[in-house]
C-alpha cells in the first residue's frame, strides 16, 4: 500500500512539508513563510495580517477612547482639586477664627 503524500495546494507536483497554522492548507517549503516560529502560508499570512490589523485598529481606538475621557476628566479633576483647595482653605481659616476667637475670649 502506498503512502499517499500531501502536495503542495499550489504546487500539486511537489510534496509538502507541512501545514498553515491558518489555513491548514499543505504547503511546499517554497509556499511556506515561517514566521514567530510557526509555518503560513501566503494566505494564512494576509488573514493574520488581517486580524493584526484589526486587532491594532481596535487597540487604537481604545486609546483614542482614554484619550478623550482624559480630555475630558482633567478639567473635572482640576476643577475638584480647586474645590479641595477652597474647602481646605476654608476649613484652616474656620480652624483660625476659632484659635482667635480663643484667643481673644481668654483676654
Ligand atoms: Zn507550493
Amino acid at each position: 500500500m502506498a503512502i499517499k503524500k500531501k502536495m503542495c495546494v499550489n504546487h500539486p507536483d511537489r510534496p509538502a512539508i507541512g501545514e498553515c497554522v491558518i489555513t491548514a492548507r499543505p504547503i511546499c517549503s517554497e509556499c511556506t513563510t515561517r514566521y514567530e516560529g510557526v509555518n503560513y502560508s501566503k494566505e494564512g499570512l494576509e488573514i493574520l495580517r488581517r486580524r493584526r490589523a484589526a486587532e491594532a485598529r481596535r487597540s487604537s481606538g481604545g486609546e483614542r477612547l482614554a484619550a478623550a475621557l482624559l480630555a475630558l476628566g482633567s478639567p473635572l479633576f482640576l476643577f475638584l482639586l480647586y474645590l479641595f483647595y477652597l474647602l481646605s482653605f476654608e476649613a484652616v481659616i474656620d480652624l483660625l477664627q476659632l484659635e482667635w476667637r480663643d484667643v481673644f475670649q481668654g483676654l
